[in-house]
């Protein structure tokens, strides 16, 4: 069990106070041995001597993906090359990836704050922990490992892929603890009913969900199907990855590493701080990487934090749930629009499968909205009438959820493509770019 209670229960005076010494010198050292935040510093007219309280911190600059992509590969390292022991990427979808450079302290802190979240969990050193999340490149996986390692459980890095493989692993070796995304860990019930595999009643006794937004209403569903609880897990690469927010056993919200990340939220658009219990973009600060310090990393992520305390006793800072990415938002006919409500909306109906993917069209000026959604074996007939009644019900539902008239199309079980990583919910043809 990893739980450093000096760091999780502290109070609020210390930590800030923890927290200044530490933001001081990670912005000295970002000014010392970045060149790229020493120019923007000085551009603003900004020496380290200016932080002087934690209020302070809305006087440095925010860093962007942008920035990251600027100084590619190794301009944002605050240490020689050669001290850099492991180096990840972002996934580059469009352009060059963002590198994220560790040292071996890094590596140590990286552990410790994943060790912890899997403690949070429940997970301790009996347990078997199967990480589906893909090793490479990729944070999740590797995160998670050295999470489990540090903690003493038993890892098995099966990695992403080969489902029915990971059926049967998880059979033969008692698996207690399942890290998945939500739409692979959909995608693997499924696959584990096929092969006759009773997930709901086998060894597992905790599920750790990463890489992915989810709704309440998918949680209830992945736990029904395997017959455990589901916990949040948050990190990015930028910062450092999986371990930089782990919900604990209230599922109340995820507790951040505060001691190690400096989280704010800001509004997207004005990017002036709002209070606590204020939805917007979360940003991060880096207060102990060694190899690479970020100062007020915006993530894009959409959420609020609450500092009233929590039941397990950490006093740690509750970020919610993420509920939207501030770049993932579709505009349709100039209403804000997330995928995840229309997977709150399907999660309502009996007889529909979570698995539904949104296509946004322009075929004269309007904007229109298709929602591929597919149905249950049991509810796939030819009754005509019953299908036209159930495409009217999700149609409404998701008009509730969202204020636009939509257009459902029913499509066979199974028939959408399957994700083995984060799933591919929207395709937007209308060319905007
Ligand atoms: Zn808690």
């Amino acid at each position: 069990m990893i739980w450093n209670e000096e760091a999780e229960c502290m109070s609020r005076d210390d930590l800030e106070e923890l927290q200044l010494k530490r933001l001081q010198d990670v912005v000295k050292r970002a000014y010392e041995n970045v060149p790229y935040y020493r120019k923007k510093f000085k551009d603003m007219g900004l020496s380290p001597e200016d932080i002087q309280s934690l209020e302070d911190i809305e006087k440095l600059p925010f860093t962007t993906k942008d920035d990251l992509r600027q100084v590619y590969p190794f301009g944002m390292f605050a240490v020689p090359r050669r001290e850099i022991i492991e180096i990840h990427t972002s996934s580059g979808t469009t352009g060059k990836p963002v590198v994220s450079g560790y040292t071996k302290q890094d590596i140590e802190l990286w552990s410790e704050v994943m060790a912890r979240g899997l403690t949070m969990m429940g997970i301790n050193e009996e347990d078997i922990i199967q990480n589906t999340h893909g090793y490479g490149l990729f944070t999740g996986g590797f995160g998670v490992h050295y999470g489990a390692q540090k903690l003493g459980a038993t890892v098995i890095p099966i990695s992403t892929g080969q489902t029915r493989r990971q059926i049967e692993i998880m059979d033969d070796f008692g698996t207690s603890v399942m890290i998945f995304t939500p739409s692979y860990g959909l995608y693997l019930s499924e696959v584990a009913e096929e092969e006759g595999f009773d997930a709901k009643n086998s060894q597992l006794k905790a599920i750790g969900f990463g890489a992915e937004m989810w709704t309440n209403e998918m949680r209830q569903e992945i736990e029904k199907r395997f017959g455990a609880p589901a916990f949040n897990m948050y990190g990015l690469t930028e910062i450092i990855g999986p371990g930089v927010a782990v919900e604990c056993k209230e599922q109340d919200g995820l507790h951040v590493a505060e001691d190690h990340f400096y989280p704010e939220i800001i509004d997207s658009e004005t990017t002036k701080k709002l209070g606590a219990g204020d939805t917007g973009e979360l940003v991060l600060t880096t207060l102990s990487r060694v190899g690479m310090p970020i100062i007020r990393f915006r993530t894009k992520d959409i959420t609020a934090l609450r500092y009233d305390g929590c039941e397990c006793g950490r006093t740690l800072v509750k970020m919610d749930r993420i509920t939207g990415r501030s770049d993932d938002m579709l505009k349709v006919r100039g209403v804000a629009v997330f995928p995840s409500q229309i997977e709150k909306a399907l999660l309502k109906i009996d007889g529909v499968e979570p698995h539904y993917q949104i296509i946004v069209t322009r075929p004269q000026r309007l904007d229109e909205l298709e929602v591929q959604v597919e149905t249950s074996p049991q509810l796939f007939s030819d009754e005509i009438k019953e299908m036209v009644g159930i495409k009217k019900k999700i149609e409404s539902y998701i008009e509730n959820e969202i204020g636009l008239r939509v257009n459902v199309t029913l499509v066979e079980p199974k028939s959408l493509p399957r994700s083995e990583g984060k799933a591919v919910r929207v395709i937007d043809k209308r060319n905007l770019h």
